[in-house]
């Protein structure tokens, strides 16, 4: 099993409102708190974690349900 460090990891959540600390090893970093307004989609600055509003503008799933 290969685990890619390199590409950023989306995270789908259900508020516009998250919080980040990196997860574990070694891209862990300080707890912020990051609020997507409008845009259904915000960037952590730490970790370039993308974190995107379930069911939001930037869902590219398909189908919600
Ligand atoms: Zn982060």
């Amino acid at each position: 099993m290969v685990i890619s460090v390199a590409e950023p990891e989306t995270v789908y959540v259900k508020t516009t409102k998250v919080s980040c600390d990196g997860g574990e090893g070694a891209l862990g970093h300080p707890r912020v708190y990051l609020n997507m307004g409008d845009h259904g989609m915000v960037e952590c600055p730490y970790c370039d974690r993308r974190f995107i509003l379930g069911g939001g503008p930037k869902d590219m799933r398909g189908q919600a349900d």
